[in-house]
């Protein structure tokens, strides 16, 4: 039997803003059950990098392959690479779940309807259906009492954790964190963590850009160091944390301990 396509494949990925070359020709291939930590230091790319994959940024260059499945892009006049067929990104994007570090829960919206809101509106489930799913997500983060509450009565990494909830409320296939623990205070990272470890276990396909490094070690299948927009070492995490080859990457761990 063929081996089946990987969760999510990024081939020679550019970006640039300006002049600033962002992006230097990326590629990454997250398999079924990969977690992926994406670690470099600030301005290194990371961020633009997640962002491309679901085209909250438009890349200049390069393919985005979902489950082998191709994004379509065109080219505009400045070379930005857009959606060629806006269809197929917004299905691509509902596969795609993304978790940034602060949130993004509407603030007008009960954490409940927070997470009904899209499998409603982009899966067609009725409200029933996506209260039930809603509610066992709740429970599983933790914070089925806060249901009914407003993202500003919760704390950072309750509100954290029903952003978690609402991304796998989508079902996605591949789920994208950006720091999703650098807002929070101390008292409520490991919850966080937690949360995501959690997944980890599940057999979820993640990215993750994170500074914890211990957390990193313990949970990833493989990762990634990025300077200056190029992938300069990955590896296992024994590999990368224990032994880094580049001087960049030593450097980094060594003041990142
Ligand atoms: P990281 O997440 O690794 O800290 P980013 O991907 O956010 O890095 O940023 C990479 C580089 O791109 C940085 O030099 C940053 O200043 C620049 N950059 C990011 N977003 C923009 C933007 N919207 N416009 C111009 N420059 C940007
Ligand atoms: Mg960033």
């Amino acid at each position: 039997m063929a081996e089946a396509p990987p969760a999510l494949e990024i081939r020679n990925l550019h970006k640039r803003y300006g002049e600033l070359e962002v992006l230097n020709g990326i590629s990454l291939t997250a398999r079924d059950g990969d977690v992926i930590s994406i670690l470099g230091s600030s301005g290194s790319g990371k961020s633009t990098l997640l962002r491309c994959v679901n085209l909250l940024e438009n890349p200049h260059k390069g393919e985005i392959l979902v489950a082998g499945e191709a994004l379509k892009l065109k080219a505009m006049r400045k070379g930005e690479l857009i959606a060629a067929d806006n269809r197929q990104i917004n299905r691509l994007r509902s596969e795609i779940g993304f978790v940034f570090q602060n949130f993004n829960l509407w603030p007008h919206m009960t954490v409940l309807d927070n997470i009904i809101e899209a499998p409603r509106r982009v899966l067609g489930q009725t409200k029933a259906e996506a209260t039930e799913v809603a509610e066992a997500l709740l429970a599983k983060v933790g914070i089925a009492d806060k249901r009914h509450a407003y993202p500003a009565q919760l704390s950072g990494g309750q509100q954290q954790r029903a952003a978690i909830a609402r991304t796998l409320a989508m079902q996605p296939k591949v789920i994208l964190f950006d720091e999703p623990t650098s807002a929070l205070d101390p008292e409520m990272v490991q919850e966080v963590l937690t949360v995501i470890r959690g997944l980890a276990e599940e057999g979820r396909t993640m990215l993750m850009v994170t500074h914890e490094m211990n957390f990193a070690r313990q949970v990833s299948s493989e990762v990634v160091f990025l300077h200056q927009g190029r992938v300069e070492e990955q590896g296992s995490p024994q590999q990368v944390f224990d032994d880094p080859q580049s001087a960049r990457c030593k450097q980094f761990m060594s003041s990142n301990r």
